[in-house]
Parts: C-alpha cells; structure tokens; sequence
C-alpha cells in the first residue's frame, strides 16, 4: 500500500465515525407564525413525510430576525399536547363536573344557534362575547358589533390597557407593539416591570445590542429576574411606587433645567394655554380660538394666536389674560408649578419608592447627562410637517420600555403617563436614540374612535352600529343609561371605569353572576382561561359559574359556549365546545386592524398557514365564528339572498373582506394585481403572495420618514396614503390630557351627563390631567399594618400563561413554582429554604413552598404565573407537580372592591381604565408546620378527562405516537 493509499483509507476510516452534525431532517420546509407567545415571530417548520420534526427562527422575518426562544422551539409539543381537544363535546353532567358526550359539529353549530338567535333578536345585550389571548380581535369585535351586543372585548383590561391608555392619550403611541426603543442609538436606557411575554425576542436582541454599544441599562422591578438579571443596575422599586419614581427623577430634571424646550414648544401641548377659572365650567379646559384651535401665547407678536400655526414664538411659561378677560396659563407652566413642589423630591419619596435618594438623583443625573451631552446625530435630511426643512435627525438617546409590572395597579395609567412625560420632557419621542412609534403609529392622541353600545344604539336584530371598543373623550361618550348605570356587562366606559378602552373582562363573570346591570342569557369565551388562572378571586369565580337560581333551578348564567384547542380548567365551566385547531393547523392573520408586528423602520403584517393536516374533528374557532355569523344572517356575513359572504371560511374574509374601502385584514399586495400595499381592492392570490414571501409583508419607510413620524412631513404622507390616518395634520402629544378635565368637571356638577355621587370624589382625585401618582391603597383600601408585604407574580421566560405548562418540554424547565421571598422575610418568620408558608390576603389564603433569594424588594414576595394547575386538567397526571406544588395567587386576590357607603361593589381596578389591578395584592406570611402535607393550597376535585382526549404516555418522549393517531 502506498502512502497515498494509506492515507485515503485513514481518512475512509475516520469518515466512517465522524458524527453528521448536520442531517438531513426534512423533506419540506413550510413558513408560518410562531404563536407560542404574543410576539409571534417568523418560523420555518421542517417536516418529514407530513410530520412535524424541527421549528426554527425564519432570519429574514422583521419580528425575530432567525432568533427562536425555548417556547417557539416547543411548539412542536404544544401540537403533540394530549391535552388536546378532539371534537365537540356538549355537558351531560353538573356544570364543573367535567362530564361531556362527544356530539357531531352540526349538533354543536345548531344548539349555539338555538341559543344566541333569540337572543339577537329580542336583546342583543344578553350575549357577553369575551375572548383572552387570541391574535384575531379585528375578527371577532366585528362579529360582535353584526350580532349587535356592545358586550365584547379581549383580555387587555385584564392584562396592559394601561399601557396602551397611557400611551394612546398621551402620545398617540404605546410600548412594545406600537413603538420599540431605538436600539441602535439608544445611550441609556431604562425598563419598567416587564413581562418576558411581550416582545420577546426583539426586546434580547436589542438588550444584546445595547450591551455591545456599551449603553447603560437600568431596570426597575421590585424583582430581579429575566432581562432585569443582565441589567447595568437594578432598581429594586416597591411594587406600585413606579409612578413617584418617575416624577420624582421630573422633578430633579426641571430643577437642573435639563428638558428639551425647543422639542417640547414645537411638538407637544406644552404652550397649549389652559383656562384657569376655579369654579367655572371650562375651568382646567384648553383655551381655544372660534374654529376650535388651542391657543398659545406667542411672546413675539403678544398676543393669543393658534397654538398649531407654523412659525409662531409659542410661550411655555407666561400666565396670561386672553382678551375675553379669562387667564390663560401654558401647559409647561402648571407642570413646572406642580413637579418642582418639593413633596417629589428624592428625599420626599425615598421611603415609598424603596429607593434611596442619592439613587433617584444619580438617575436623573444620568438621563440627563445621556439625553444632553451624548446627542445622536444622523445626517438624513428631513422635512417637517411645516415644510421646514431640516438637515440632520438629531436625537436624545434614551429609551424607556415598560409593561404589566406598572400597569396592573390602581394607578398605573397615570404612572403610565408619567414615563411618557418623563420621555417628553427630555425629548426622546421617536428620535434617534429614543423611544420610536411602530406604523401604523402614531395616531392622534387620543384615537378618534369611539365605543358603541349607547342605550340607543343596540336595537335587537341589527348590528351595533359602531365598534364596541374605542376612546371617550368626554362624559358624553360613556355608555351609561340616563341614570348613570353601566350600558355594558363589564361597566366598561361607565363611570366606573370612563377610559376602559379594553374593556374589563375581569369583571364580567361577577357581574353576570350578581345581574349587574342586567342578567345575561349566554357567555361566549375563547381562549379565556376564565375559570384558573384569568380570573381574580379563581375560587368564588368558579363558584359564580355553577351557581344557581334557587327559584327556577336554572344557572345565573344559563348558557355558556367556550372555544379552546386545549383541555383547559375552563372547558369543564362550559355547556358546550368548540375545539379548536393547534397554531399549526390554521389559516391566520396578524393584521395592522388588530395587534400589529410592525418595527419601526416600517410597517408589517403576517399570517399563518396550515403545515399540518387536522386529523382531529376540530375546526379553526375563526371559521366557526363566521359559520355561526351565517346561521344567526349577521349582516356582514352574509349577501342580499342570505348566502354567505366568504363562503371559504377565514381565509377567503382575510382577503375579500373590507373594513373601510380598500382597507381589509392585510395590507400587502392588494389590488386586483397585487402591486398596492395598505389601500386596495381585494387581491384573490393575496394569501399566495404571502406563502412566496414567507408569510410577511413589510414596507421599509424612507429613511428621511424614520423618525420624528408624529411631525415628519414624509411620514405623514405615507400614512396617509397607506390609510393608517385621516389627514396629514401634525399628532400634537399631549403632556396634560383635557379628557381627564372633562369628567372632572362633571364632577363637579357641570354638562348634562352627571357621575352618581358615589362616583363624584373618586372622579375629582384620579382623573388628573397632568400625570399624578396615589398610593394604591387609595384604591382599595388595604391597610398595610394589617397586611405588611407585597406579593406580585412574573412571567418566565420560557412560558406563555397557561399554555406553557402542559408542553412537554417548557416542564423539564419549570414544573413547579415556589413563593420567593427575601432574606430578611424568611428571618423575621422563622421559614427556611424549601419549607411551607401561608400567605394571606384580605380575600383568603394560599399555601406555598417556599425558596429564598436575594434579587427581591424585601418587602415584596413573588412567584412565577399560571404554572399551577388544577388536578386533572390539560391531561396532566392527577398528581403531576403542576397541580400538588404548583399554585396561583389568584385565589388572594380580590374582583371586587368592599361595599361602598351604598352598598355597591366596584371592581378592583384602575379608576379610570378598569385595569384589573392584581399586582396591588398585599399579604401577610406565617411559617407552615412541618408536620402538614407537603402540598400547596387551596386544592380542588380532580377534573375527569372528557371524551376523545387521548390516553397520556407516562413520558412524553419527542417522535413517539401519542395514541391511535399519530399527528
Ligand atoms: S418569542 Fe414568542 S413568538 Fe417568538 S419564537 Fe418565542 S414563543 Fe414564538
């Protein structure tokens, strides 16, 4: 042998053992939307034979770029869940029972038609339609509005509405889906309580981001896990006090005189003159011309003038008479006045805030320092909304990013407000390095949409006349009878809750329970796991939902039709099933009408596709939705002939249906040839140009349109022309919001539409309209004595609310959850690592195995959400860890406040938008005997598993059968 050949047969040898790192796994790859969690990130699913085999980040996506999380890889799982749901099932036994008989959809379609057509036809009210965490809202309030009841929202009220109130009346924008931070250019920034959940793989690349810029990253939560871990500093604030933090670092911005004048005069309310008249009715009211302009004071000309006329000399600090005599003050003075008062000073607010003061002033010393003396500068020329023309982009580079942590409390849409003040006041709104508006934002602020559902606008058998959620502006948008009585189920826009653009979600199974303001006939939910653990007060709640009339017999709620792809808690709460398909089965939508994924170079929109075939006997909740649209002749569901309209189901509505001319689900390639984008006839092959092009439309703005959109002459031509807003007029953001005045003064006895007296205090000291912030106790009235510490949950990163938890890989990382508590609590009560606590609450008590950590406010203790179970449900083994050691802090926390002077319940919520405020929660602990069982409380009766749900593998192993079939 020579040596050549010894060589090559080494080499053979050696080819032999080598391992194939990468094998050949499929034989078709498939684009779709990942739909794991609500960021919904491109994907490519491999497939073998038909069958699921490997999910991976689509690179080319605008969402993820490639980047795919613990949870997105799962999905292969969730599709495998033997939780799933395999065909319409119909109680047979006691509500709660979980006894169902497997029945045909022809069955289940006509019984639900049986029940809602009467219904429509004598009182369209009598129909609650609530959903949770689906992605086709667009869809389904539509549907509402043909059925014509005004009882409709998602589960927004129960999750952010803060967030996105907050952000919508102030600056016509919010975080995470309407605007991101500038990650490029951001020098310092600054995260609120985040949930892992929301934008998630966008928000780690752009943390990656920032650490290779070397940009400073603070986070502010009261627990330092998740993103707050990789964090330059960690502020660990006292749960509910965000708001005090924020203006106190206003307060220290203003004294050392480091806002942004000239961005605030030229785009904010900040010159708008405010009338000062105590006691009048326009007192607190914008001063405004004949044509109904704000007026400003323009110091050059002396004189009153339209505050929204190019090329004026606005003044920001001048108190003035107007010539009709009346004061006028500017904006920015009244804030001026209140910020610099020395109650939000550091020191004022040290001992609330948990944060010492020397803290909160080097904060603010920092933002200043980044916004003022680290400038970002871009030379793209760019031209305003004046025609001005400016040559370079110049930015302050801080960024602020939040979600639930500050939302969820009695106070969290003025804290809310307060972050967008503070990034006002610096002048970092969709600047480079600031905070950046995702189109189809901005819009006006507030939207001008308006919620439907006045006593005279339902009218049995017609549609609504209007969409069932939106934004009032004033006492005479509530849906309030002439009483003051809430028009809707959830009290939504009543004066409850005025600004519950959301609606209230929470809220509804209790007052359909109690008939408040009416009995309901039929509860519709999808994917609202209303029953466990998206609900307060999880144990009542239950209870309300097989409570029965003691004259009749019948339920409180007679009907209720639930719609879930999983056996959740709630499927065993409902009379009848729809089962749902996976995420993977389905025709589906991510549209700009709904919850857009757009970034903020440009907008974007997706859908999904089926890559699997259904094997079971389920169907997609959206072709049930517009099939049962045809049976109940929904006007938009179906022609002059009583034929359907989109006779091929969803997909065939994603593409012929028209919200406004040319305005449909989709906006890329519309027109009958495809080559319109956002406005345009319908497109029959627009569903196949979304398959070419990966399941994804986005539109690339100009880079002369990419930031300062709310004033951008560019930017807002196109949005214009792309139908995301009505005119090209300047969005003027908005430091004090007249809204709040507005309701104020129907307070105080003025304008034709007055708040019960009940209502009247609560609506003069919340509904401010410069950012204000109050303890949450002023809400709910918790003493603190009596319950000493704060108890919050967070979301992992590696679950999605109460999906997560039954997929049999995201189990291997959490199958439990433990109540984390700090060193000092842990000393104080004498509770050990691994022991047992009680934790109770006004509302009730939990029992909970206890970890200890150092990354907690010690005066707060936390768990992770929803990964407790209930024994039996999601076909998980009756003594799988979920449901023995798992638990939730629902059970402690309250739906409805104490009776009032009057008796009435309100619920336990943000006063003004009706958020539910669940990380209000305040707890005492006590040490647990070692002698008890070793189980969390409380503990329910195992469900039984309904028909048609497969047997369960004692281990779930990837690529084995998992019963008769093998999807
Ligand atoms: S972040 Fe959410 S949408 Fe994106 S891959 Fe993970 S689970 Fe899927």
């Amino acid at each position: 042998m020579t040596t050549f050949e010894a060589v090559a047969e080494a080499d053979a040898e050696a080819d032999a053992d080598r391992i194939d790192l990468s094998p050949e796994i499929s034989d078709e790859i498939k684009y779709t939307t990942c739909y794991m969690c609500a960021c919904r990130c491109g994907i490519k699913v491999h497939l073998r034979d038909g069958e699921l085999r490997y999910i991976e980040g689509n690179k080319n996506h605008p969402v993820n770029r490639g980047v795919l999380c613990a949870k997105g890889s799962a999905g292969i799982m969730q599709h495998h869940s033997p939780a799933r749901l395999s065909q319409p099932l119909l109680r047979v036994g006691e509500r709660g029972s979980g006894e169902f008989k497997a029945i045909e959809w022809e069955e289940a379609l006509e019984l639900a038609t049986s029940w809602l057509a009467p219904i429509r036809a004598q009182d369209p009210r009598k129909l609650a339609f609530f959903t949770g965490r689906d992605q086709s809202q667009a869809l389904t309030g539509w549907w509402a509005s043909q059925f014509g009841t005004p009882n409709h929202a998602a589960h927004g009220g129960f999750c952010s509405v803060n967030m996105a109130a907050g952000g919508l009346y102030s600056i016509g924008g919010s975080f995470w889906e309407f605007g991101e931070p500038d990650w490029e250019h951001c020098r310092y920034f600054m995260m609120f309580g985040v949930a892992e959940d929301h934008d998630s793989n966008p928000i780690k690349t752009g943390l990656a981001k920032l650490k290779e810029n070397g940009a400073k990253y603070v986070a502010v939560n009261p627990v330092r896990t998740g993103y707050a871990a990789i964090a330059d500093q960690w502020l660990a604030v006292t749960p509910g006090s965000d708001g005090l933090l924020v203006l106190a670092l206003v307060h220290e911005l203003l004294r050392a005189g480091k806002v942004d004048l000239d961005y605030l005069a030229r785009y904010t309310n900040a010159p708008w003159l405010v009338i000062e008249d105590p006691g009048a009715d326009d007192d607190g009211l914008f001063a405004r011309d004949g044509d109904g302009n704000p007026l400003c004071w323009d110091a050059v000309q002396g004189a009153a003038v339209n505050a929204l006329a190019p090329d004026i000399a606005p003044s920001l600090k001048e108190r003035v008479t107007l010539p009709d005599g009346r004061v006028g003050v500017p904006v920015f003075h009244l804030l001026a006045e209140r910020y610099l008062d020395g109650q939000y000073g550091p020191d004022a607010v040290a001992d609330q805030t948990g944060l010492p003061a020397e803290t909160i002033r080097t904060i603010a010393a920092e933002l200043a320092h980044a916004a003022f003396s680290e400038e970002v500068v871009l030379d793209v020329p760019w031209t305003d909304w004046a025609g001005r023309r400016h040559e370079q982009m110049i930015g302050r580079p801080v960024a602020i990013h939040a979600m639930r942590g500050i939302s969820a409390h009695a106070n969290g849409f003025q804290t809310c407000r307060s972050l967008h003040l503070l990034q006002m006041l610096l002048g970092t709104i969709d600047v480079p390095g600031g905070f950046r508006y995702k189109p189809p934002f901005p819009k006006p602020a507030p939207p001008g949409l308006k919620p439907a559902g006045k006593p005279g606008d339902v009218v049995p058998g017609q549609p609504l006349g209007g969409p069932p959620l939106g934004f009032p502006q004033g006492p005479d948008d509530l849906l309030v009878e002439a009483d003051g009585t809430p028009c809707r189920i959830d009290h939504a826009f009543s004066w409850e809750a005025p600004m519950s653009a959301h609606g209230m979600m929470h809220t509804v199974i209790a007052n359909a329970h109690r008939g408040d303001p009416y009995p309901i006939d039929t509860l519709f939910m999808y994917m609202a796991n209303m029953a466990w653990n998206s609900s307060m007060n999880t144990t009542e709640t239950m209870a309300m939902l097989t409570d029965k009339d003691p004259d009749s017999g019948e339920y409180k709620i007679p009907h209720i039709i639930y719609s879930d792809a999983f056996y959740s808690e709630t499927v065993a709460y409902a009379d009848l099933i729809f089962p749902d398909t996976t995420y993977l089965e389905r025709w589906d939508c991510v549209s700009l009408l709904d919850r857009p994924i757009s970034n903020a170079d440009g907008p974007a929109d997706a859908i999904r596709q089926p890559v699997l075939e259904t094997l079971r006997d389920v169907r997609p909740f959206q072709d049930v939705l517009l099939e049962l649209g045809v049976r109940l002749g929904l006007p938009g569901l179906v022609d002059e002939t009583g034929a359907a309209r989109y006779p091929g189901g969803y997909p065939d509505y994603l593409v012929n249906h028209e919200r406004a001319p040319g305005v449909g689900s989709l906006a890329g390639w519309r027109g009958e040839d495809g080559t319109a984008h956002g406005v345009g006839a319908p497109n029959p092959d627009q569903l196949a140009r979304y398959v070419e092009n990966e399941c994804f439309w986005h539109d690339e703005l100009a880079p002369e349109a990419r930031y300062f959109k709310h004033g951008n002459r560019a930017y807002l031509d196109y949005a214009v022309k792309m139908g995301f807003i009505g005119h090209g007029d300047p969005i003027v953001l908005q430091l004090y919001t007249e809204a709040l005045q507005r309701f104020r003064l129907a307070a105080r006895g003025f304008g034709d539409q007055q708040p019960p007296e009940a209502h009247r205090n609560r609506i003069e000291r919340f509904f401010d309209p410069l950012p204000i912030w109050y303890p949450p106790a002023a809400v709910d009235g918790t003493a603190a004595e009596d319950f000493p510490l704060h108890a919050i949950s967070q979301r992992p990163a590696a679950m999605y609310h109460s999906w997560g938890s039954q997929n049999a890989w995201l189990r291997q990382i959490h199958t439990a959850n433990r109540l984390y508590i700090s060193e000092t609590v842990a000393r104080e009560h004498g509770i050990e690592d691994d022991g047992w606590a009680y934790l109770e609450s006004r509302h009730g008590r939990i029992k909970a195995q206890v970890r200890i950590m150092a990354g907690v406010n010690e005066h707060t203790v936390w768990t992770w959400n929803a990964i407790g179970k209930r024994a039996g449900a999601w076909n998980l083994a009756a003594d799988a860890p979920e449901s023995q050691k798992g638990f939730l802090l629902n059970h402690l926390i309250e739906d409805l406040l104490p009776p009032d002077a009057g008796g009435d319940r309100m619920a336990n919520a943000d006063p003004i938008t009706g958020q539910a405020a669940w990380f209000d929660l305040r707890v005492r602990i006590s040490r647990a005997s070692a002698a008890e069982d070793a189980a969390t409380e409380p503990r329910f009766d195992p469900l039984p598993l309904p028909p048609g749900i497969r047997t369960r593998p004692a281990i779930l192993r990837y690529g084995a059968r998992f019963g008769e079939d093998k999807s």
